[in-house]
């Protein structure tokens, strides 16, 4: 007799993971990390207090002097701030808090597919607004939308992953109104908002049901670390705090974020050259006769090409570059979205693209 085989919850069947190809390619620009590694005066402190600490006993559940450090650099009372595992932890911790049976979660795609991803594996609705030409929020759409469907959190990505656009202030202060009016709570990632022009994090008051997320992992080039916070209401860290799992986050991520910030001038550096360069690529792409590139306030562009996407991403990989192909994705036809790197990966990219453009005829 064979044993029945466990089976996952009847609403995780059908899901499917989330991918991004992780290829061994010399010039990889398809997942949005900073192309920098960190500064090595950064490593040395870090490797000392590692040195340091003691590994028989648990971190500080509290993270009490990372918090510290950052509600600092925020301009924030440390109840405020909510250190996770990358801002993905942040925002599963959200969604199992707010979200899970009988409540929704709205998302404006396209964007950052695992905001509803980790809905559905909570078991939140997913209701999905789209966007205007423009790849922009339609504040009356959404307004109606949040009227009709009362969701229990609403997601706004800005600048938004993988379009790069940015929200108005205004959107983000209407949709907020329209919220607050219903209960929800309104969730604001910010993982590429030192690349944006402007920030939600001045609106985070005990008063509004707010949260932004950010994230180490571009502009601290700590991607491999996996530390991500978030800054919102202290009743609502207070929540958080009961839902995640006791001493989540480790000796050495507390240590790397808390010396990070100690850096400050160079991440503003970094930031300062990929936001130049983010500039000069999208002048290049301009240029192209067989490519749309959209405006962008994070440090990557979206561009459309007048061909099949899918084949100029192939092309390109054979070249040694490595994008990431939306071209099948509903609104987003034929777009592949690169990551601004190095200058000297930028003009790899550029070049191995007008290449392909000329084999395909579409220069
Ligand atoms: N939010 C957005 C919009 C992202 O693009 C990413 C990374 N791709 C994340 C959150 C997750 O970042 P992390 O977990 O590395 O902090």
């Amino acid at each position: 007799m064979s044993t029945p085989r466990p089976q996952p919850r009847d609403d995780l069947r059908a899901l499917e993971g989330y991918h991004s190809a992780q290829v061994e390619v010399p010039v990889r620009l398809n997942t949005n990390e900073s192309p920098y590694p960190p500064p090595p005066e950064f490593m040395a402190d870090w490797l000392a207090a590692l040195a340091d600490a003691s590994y028989n006993r648990y971190p500080d559940r509290d993270a009490s002097e990372l918090r510290a450090a950052l509600a600092q650099r925020l301009g924030q009372p440390a109840a405020r701030v909510f250190p996770a595992n990358g801002s993905n932890e942040v925002l599963q911790t959200i969604l199992l808090t707010y979200g899970g049976n009988g409540r929704r979660a709205l998302v404006f795609e396209p964007t950052y597919a695992l905001h509803a991803h980790l809905a559905r594996i909570t078991a939140t609705e997913v209701v999905a607004g789209h966007r205007d030409e423009h790849l922009a929020i339609d504040l009356d759409a959404a307004a109606d939308l949040i009227e009709r469907d009362r969701p229990a959190i609403v997601f706004v990505c800005t600048p938004n992953n993988p379009t790069g656009t940015v929200e108005s202030r205004d959107t983000v202060e209407g949709l907020l109104r329209h919220v607050a009016r219903y209960g929800g709570l309104l969730v604001v990632d910010e993982a590429y908002g030192e690349f944006a022009p402007w920030s939600a994090l001045d609106l985070v008051d005990d008063a509004v049901p707010l949260v932004v997320v950010r994230t180490y992992s571009k502009v601290w080039s700590l991607a491999a670390v996996r530390l991500g916070f978030a800054v919102g209401p202290e009743w609502l860290v207070a929540e958080l705090e009961k839902v995640v799992l006791p001493y989540h986050l480790s000796v050495p991520t507390q240590l790397a974020g808390r010396l990070a910030l100690t850096h400050e001038r160079e991440m503003q550096s970094r930031v300062a050259s990929l936001i130049e360069e983010r500039g000069r690529v999208f002048a290049a792409l301009s240029d192209l006769d067989g490519i749309t590139v959209f405006p962008s306030g994070a440090n990557f562009l979206l561009f459309r090409v007048h061909g099949d996407g899918r084949a100029v991403w192939k092309s390109l990989l054979a070249r040694g570059v490595l994008v990431r192909d939306f071209s099948r994705w509903p609104s987003l036809d034929e777009c592949l979205r690169v990551t601004v790197g190095t200058p000297v990966e930028n003009d790899a990219f550029l070049a191995a693209l007008r290449g392909t453009l000329q084999e395909v005829g579409a220069a």
